[in-house]
């Protein structure tokens, strides 16, 4: 390692706290009150108000939000559900919680996100529903999804773990585009709550039934027994599960909802300048937005063409030397041990390609020109020391 990178690294991603939720947190334990409780209640309120959708619930993270829009929906052992391979592994994981089993299909080598054209010929007679990615805060093609849905009496649910705030056709994702939006408070998203997740959905009676199933399938919450004037008895119809957000975790949630317009701001502006001062880079393709989707750049993630003089793993490795974090691009989820075979990788040549050749430059809240300079000229410096 250089002496630069000793004395300086600039980190791929870090979660932005101040005193605000320093604050928050203390009083929720000086309430005594730390579990699912009332600021669960108005964390859930006030971020529907922020997507635009009628009902939102809260739970402990995202691979749990979706496991409960599954059971929700109805989808049952035996169910097929596509989704992308190119994501993170728990889009899958979550899927198997069901008890069914994901369909992987192609990326669009642009965008990222699920080719839709690859949709159609993956539908069996045992697909049930589409589980469209925005990845890394960039909305999936929902109005293409949606149509071959409709067409097939598929039901569309998202993974927006990454797409807070991200908008498609002017609306933010999570207001009703589909039915049910699944998001993640992970350190890694945007808006972090430690852990935690939130799903909204348009659907009364889905709502209903999820905040059920996330508390053990009770059929009064600790919140509604403490507020009654009168004695209330619960009972358990079905088999549920413990899936609750605390209030330590919506406490921070409120607080960073608060800020997160200021922070997606920043986050745009920072991409914007990477694109720009990367533009002279010919062999790095910065991200692309289309027309209709705003991109929340949870992640800044840049591929390499065919003809860059180094590999994405050399580069990584150069960075690194330079005091430069980055982490590789998307994962494929088909490559690891659980979803591994053969037909997968012959099926998904882009997905190969693209996990591959991508990376995630560094981005964060509070992130100072000069830092982003530094990655800058430092990509410029290794593409001089490896130009033929
Ligand atoms: C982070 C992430 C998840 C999992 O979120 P958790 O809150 O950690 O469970 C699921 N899907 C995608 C696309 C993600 O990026």
């Amino acid at each position: 390692m250089s002496e630069q990178a000793l004395s300086r690294t600039i980190p791929v991603a870090r979660p932005s706290f101040g005193s605000g939720e320093e604050r928050a947190v203390l009083e929720v334990l000086r309430s005594g009150w730390v579990t699912q409780g009332p600021r669960v209640a108005e964390f859930e309120q006030k971020f529907a108000t922020y997507v635009g959708a009628p009902y939102a619930v809260a739970v402990s993270s995202c691979t749990t939000a979706l496991h409960l829009a599954f059971l929700a929906s109805g989808i049952e052992p035996g169910d097929e559900i596509i989704c992308p391979s190119l994501s993170f592994i728990a889009t899958a994981n979550s899927i198997v919680h069901a008890g069914a089993t994901p369909v992987f299909v192609d990326i669009d080598s642009a965008t990222y996100n699920m080719d839709p054209k690859a949709i159609e010929s993956a539908i069996t007679f045992r697909t049930r529903a589409i589980l469209a990615v925005h990845q890394i805060g960039l909305p999936a093609a929902l109005n293409e999804i949606s149509a071959i849905a409709d067409r097939h009496g598929l039901l569309v649910i998202e993974d927006a773990a990454c797409a807070i705030g991200a908008e498609y056709r002017k609306k933010r994702i999570g207001s009703p585009h589909g039915f049910i939006a699944c998001f993640s408070f992970h350190p890694r998203k945007i808006l972090a709550t430690g852990d935690g997740g939130m799903i909204t959905t348009s659907n009364e009676l889905i709502a209903a039934r999820m905040r059920r199933l996330r508390q053990h399938a009770m059929t009064v919450s600790d919140l509604a027994r403490h507020s009654s004037s009168q004695v209330l008895v619960e009972s358990y119809n079905e088999v549920g599960y413990n899936y609750r957000m605390t209030d330590l975790q919506a406490a921070i949630g409120l607080v960073q909802l608060q800020r997160l317009d200021e922070m997606l701001e920043q986050r745009r502006e920072l991409a914007a300048r990477y694109s720009r001062g990367l533009a002279g880079c010919k062999w790095l393709v910065v991200p692309h937005e289309p027309a209709e989707s705003q991109h929340n750049f949870q992640s800044y993630m840049v591929r390499l063409q065919g003809d860059a003089p180094l590999s994405r793993d050399q580069l990584m490795q150069e960075l690194l030397d330079r005091g430069v974090s980055s982490r590789r691009g998307i994962m494929a989820i088909h490559r690891e041990m659980p979803y591994r075979n053969a037909e997968w990788c012959r099926k998904l040549p882009v997905t190969n390609l693209v996990t591959d050749t991508t990376l995630v430059l560094p981005l964060f809240h509070g992130m100072t020109n000069d830092e982003q300079d530094f990655v800058m000229d430092s990509i410029r410096q290794i593409s001089a020391k490896y130009a033929r």
